[in-house]
């Protein structure tokens, strides 16, 4: 007998699959009559799963289970009988004579059910298992399986086929020269005494004793146990199930400890630790008495795990400065890892943000789950766009749905990933997850029966921590490490930055607002030359965690049950309305300030315009039609009236962080009306560009560059572009790889009519239907700008239709640049590789840019609150919705608003000032008209710039209220166009540039000369 037949006739003795006998109905049953004649056999399908319909239909499965005198001859009496079963379905109830003995979800998704300690050859169990499968999926019961066990201080031949199977594995991967001497001492296990229980376990343990030198070998490698439950914030079930999850599961963790005093757990997420303090404080004192005595850990570092692809920089630095400052006042120190095992993929700028927030180490598992590509490395470099390493580490596949401490499954993982990276630490994080759960009592005896195996690994419990120490310590000994200079995509779920509009609008407009509010409350209270309210303070924070929960990654994807953004969008419009107020308030507080100049001769008022951004820019603003408008020295603007009656006028030279004053004079002739100049095309004109858009379609025929004459099409431009999109499991999150097989019929046009053609603003309006669906497109060219804005509303009512709007333009580009979080990120649109070619659908932020090199020119595609794109080298694409239908059957049905901009440039985009520009659309100038007298002894001018920081490839992405208990402010910026910089800062405030920080505000060394990508944050002073 070969080795492979030896373990297999082992295995035999002491398990039995019994897939093939259970009864069904879909009927549910009375569990104290049940009458068999009613139930019929279930047969299996080719993988040998039991299954049944999609849709939370009921499955009873009942099989009678009678213990019989031997298995293949080998004695039973007095042995343990578990009943192993895997299963896939929303409940599983299992039913043991009458009784309910365990429950079940899609994430609790196995058992091994105790039947009895010692079986008694006669002995019957009914068992009755209640199964309803998920509302989107079928219904499976996967395995079940009858496995009688010793006493774990003892041996038993499943035990012992599974040590066979463990050597077995590392010998043919590693020793494969050994496996002659194992096939021969397994031979001569006498098979003639199988019916003699004790005889026979004596040959085991001979055999067992002849392949103890082999020992060695194994127990070089150490499995670093550590328990873990992934907990959702929100998913399938809302917020409220979320707490009382936490608190079970920290619950039966701190049980388990109690019995196993060795036992450790890894957790995330303050915001859970700060509910249970402050919700369940008795229970939080033994976390912390836990984590005091080295066997609860703390990871993460984030308020939340994240999506970090579709949020701001800024987002992410806040996400670990309140998570970290948490984690250090309620346990006394930070943690050093950061962990994110499900967010969708990871954008390059990471390890830096990681880096500068105390974090030494990143662990992720996420990319186990792409689909065509497989990341090729388990332990390595992460380096972002400025240069700084990380070390991160893959952390282990949840190949069963649930991870347990099965010997065969770990050395199977353990084997791979030595090949792989050369460790022989393995770090294995058992526990039910998802839905919260962690490690049951039988993972840690399995485990501990496992650590008295000589051939098995060395195992122990330990921390992530110290398991990364020992992997950072290896490194540093001379272990070759590889260097990943890129992003770490996710080859999957490519849906998510596009589903749920309503939560990537929420997002950019809090993550936008949020920057303007605390950026002008801070300035209020310097203006006002004390420091900053503590009410203030607190609301900006408030507003701040709202969102940070938010970004959780099953939220703000778009990716849970609808409930959870019905709750979602009551914490955004909280958001919302904290922001405003803050804003509304500071600035109110700012014009209370300013000393107003005397017009000579005009009778009226002023109006202050506010530029949020850190460089001096001019925009036209709308205003209530009442007014002529003059400028500071009394000359009297252009103006042009819209054609929904407001005033136009464009707001020139408004400084950086700052405000301009101008003037509003009572309008004595009577009221202007709109002009339409009469044409006979549907054209915008300005200075920069000339449009024209298909009367006909409805497309742009011609985007033509007058100062570099270009045009800029090759085709059709803003076609919007729809295609099925249906068929994925992971519906929500994926888009189908193949939609672009199958294109749905072109837009209708229903309407086309030229709005305004007025000396500031040309607008041309377009009605479409696609599908059932309607789109009202305002194509729009202001005086001053060469961005052609495309101010779109929607009522959306497809399912499974993807909708894209296309842009062929006359260039080829090597690669398309697109904005990450404090970064910028090249793909290549002439893709060679597998990973490269599995990027066709990419996140990115407020742009993306086609440049060729050639032609020196390009072209950006601007967005206000979209994250997807696709790109070719001579066309960009931009995603603007999606219809699925799992999880949420309701989503993206409705109303939506949201612009893009085609922005044709001479030069790279950074010549262009893409980011700039960007950035202008998405947080345009605000004009207030002050309500009262403004105070004629006001100290500020009439011209302000509160902050400049001089470099004009910085850009400021905070200006807030200091953690620390002072009145100091800090300051962040980062390079946006990978060059150094020199930063200096001027201000009418006379602020000065303090130390340097790290981004939890702690003092560094730096200076401020910043090099290219970096991230850079100081005290204010
Ligand atoms: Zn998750």
């Amino acid at each position: 007998m070969n080795i492979t037949e030896t373990i297999d006739k082992l295995r035999h003795l002491t398990q039995i699959n019994r897939q093939a006998n259970w009864l069904a109905t879909s009927e549910e049953i009375d569990i104290n009559h049940i009458n068999v004649d009613n139930l019929e056999l279930i047969t299996a399908n080719d993988k040998g799963y039991l299954t049944w319909e999609a849709g939370s239909h009921l499955k009873w499965l009942v099989q009678k289970f009678v213990i019989p005198e031997d298995l293949k001859g080998y004695p039973l009496q007095g042995l343990s009988l578990r009943l192993s079963l895997v299963w896939w379905a929303e409940i599983a109830q299992i039913f043991v004579n009458g009784k309910l003995v365990q429950e079940g979800d899609l994430f609790d998704s196995l058992a091994r059910v105790l039947l009895t300690n010692s079986s008694q050859p006669g002995q019957e169990f009914l068992v009755c298992l209640r199964l309803v499968s998920p509302s989107h999926d079928i219904g499976a019961l996967m395995k079940s399986q009858l496995i009688y066990e010793s006493d774990h201080n003892s041996i038993d031949p499943g035990f012992v086929a599974d040590e066979i199977a463990v050597l077995f594995n590392y010998l043919s991967n590693f020793e494969p020269d050994k496996l002659d001497f194992v096939e021969e001492t397994v031979n001569k296990i006498d098979w003639n005494y199988v019916h003699n229980r004790n005889k026979f376990n004596d040959e085991l343990n001979q055999v067992r004793e002849q392949l103890q030198p082999l020992s060695n070998e194994i127990k070089q490698r150490n499995f670093n146990v550590v328990g873990h439950a992934h907990l959702d914030m929100a998913w399938l079930w809302t917020v409220d199930e979320t707490w009382e999850v936490a608190e079970r599961t920290f619950r039966s963790v701190i049980n388990l400890q109690q019995e196993f005093n060795d036992l450790t757990f890894c957790h995330t997420t303050p915001v859970l630790y700060e509910w249970i303090e402050n919700n369940r404080p008795e229970l939080f004192k033994q976390i912390q008495a836990s984590y005091q005595a080295g066997t609860w850990e703390i990871l993460g570092g984030m308020w939340v795990e994240p999506e970090v692809n579709l949020v701001s920089g800024e987002s992410i630095v806040r996400q670990l400065l309140y998570g970290q400052k948490y984690i250090k006042e309620k346990f006394g120190r930070i943690t050093e890892i950061a962990w994110l095992p499900d967010s969708f993929g990871f954008c390059l700028q990471l390890p830096q943000i990681f880096t500068q927030s105390g974090i030494n180490y990143f662990v992720t598992g996420k990319l186990h789950w792409n689909s065509t590509v497989k990341f090729p490395h388990g332990a390595f470099w992460w380096q972002s766009l400025d240069g700084t390493q990380l070390l991160t580490v893959m952390s282990p596949p949840n190949v069963e749905g649930v991870m347990t401490t099965h010997p065969i499954t770990m050395t199977n993982y353990s084997v791979k990933w030595e090949q792989q990276t050369g460790l022989k630490e393995i770090l294995w994080i058992p526990g039910v997850g998802d839905h919260g759960g962690g490690p049951t009592r039988d993972m840690v005896e399995v485990n501990q029966r496992w650590q008295q195996s000589p051939f098995f690994p060395k195992v122990d419990f330990t921390t992530a921590k110290s398991y990364l120490d020992k992997v950072n310590n290896i490194v540093e000994n001379g272990l070759d490490m590889p260097i990943w200079d890129d992003e770490l995509y996710l080859d999957l779920h490519r849906g998510y930055y596009t589903s749920h509009a309503d939560q990537k609008y929420y997002n950019r407009r809090s993550e936008e607002l949020l920057y303007e509010a605390e950026l002008w409350s801070c300035l209020a209270a310097i203006i006002e030359g004390k420091g900053i309210d503590n009410e203030v303070k607190s609301n900006i924070k408030l507003a701040w965690k709202k969102v940070l929960f938010n970004q959780f990654h099953d939220i703000l994807p778009g990716t849970a049950i609808k409930d959870v953004f019905v709750q979602a969008n009551e914490e955004w419009k909280a958001v919302q309305s904290i922001g405003n107020t803050l804003l509304k308030s500071a600035l109110e507080k700012i014009i209370s300030y300013i000393q107003v100049p005397a017009i000579t001769g005009i009778e009226g008022k002023s109006i202050i315009i506010f530029n949020s951004l850190n460089w001096e820019r001019s925009q036209i603003v709308e205003i209530e039609n009442n007014y002529e408008v003059y400028d500071l020295e009394g000359k009297q603007l252009i103006t042009q009236v819209s054609h929904d009656n407001k005033l136009l006028f464009l707001a020139d030279k408004i400084p950086s962080i700052g405000y301009r004053m101008f003037w509003l004079g009572y309008k004595k002739a009577k009221k202007e009306e709109a002009k339409i100049l009469q044409q006979n095309e549907t054209i915008l004109d300005n200075e920069y560009l000339k449009v024209r858009i298909n009367k006909t379609t409805g497309n742009i025929d011609n985007i033509y560059d007058k100062i570099n004459d270009q045009e800029i099409l090759r085709g059709e431009g803003n076609q919007l572009q729809s295609f099925k999109d249906k068929g994925q499991y992971w519906d929500a999150w994926n888009i189908d790889p193949n939609y672009n097989n199958y294109p749905l019929p072109d837009t209708e046009l229903k309407t086309i009519e030229t709005l305004e053609t007025g000396p500031l603003r040309w607008k041309v309006r377009v009605s479409r239907k696609l599908g059932q669906s309607d789109f009202t497109q305002d194509y729009i060219l202001q005086k001053n700008s060469a961005i052609l804005q495309i101010k779109t509303q929607v009522n959306w009512q497809e399912t499974y239709v993807l909708v894209k709007t296309t842009f062929p333009f006359n260039l080829t580009a090597e690669y398309t640049s697109y904005e990450i979080p404090f970064g910028t990120i090249q793909r290549t649109n002439f893709p060679k590789t597998p990973y490269e070619k599995a990027k066709w659908e990419v996140p990115a932020l407020r742009w993306a840019d086609l440049t060729d090199k050639n032609k020196n020119y390009g072209v950006s595609l601007l967005n206000d609150c979209k994250y997807g794109y696709d790109s070719q080298s001579d066309r960009l694409r931009l995603t603007l919705l999606k219809s699925p239908r799992w999880p949420d059957p309701t989503c993206d049905i409705g109303y939506h608003e949201f612009t893009y901009a085609i922005y044709p440039h001479q030069g790279s985009w950074q010549e262009a000032k893409t980011v700039q520009k960007a950035r202008e659309l998405n947080i345009p100038l605000q004009a207030i008209i002050p309500n009262n007298k403004i105070n004629n002894q006001g100290i500020l001018p009439p011209i302000f710039s509160g902050l400049n920081v001089k470099s004009d490839n910085l850009i400021v992405s905070a200006f807030k209220p200091a953690e620390a208990v002072n009145n100091n402010y800090i300051l962040r910026c980062y390079e946006c166009e990978g060059k150094s910089a020199n930063l200096e800062i001027a201000s009418d405030l006379n602020l000065r540039l303090g130390p340097a920080v790290n981004l939890l505000e702690e003092k560094t060394n730096d200076d401020n000369q910043i090099q290219p990508w970096k991230i850079m944050t100081f005290e204010i002073t």
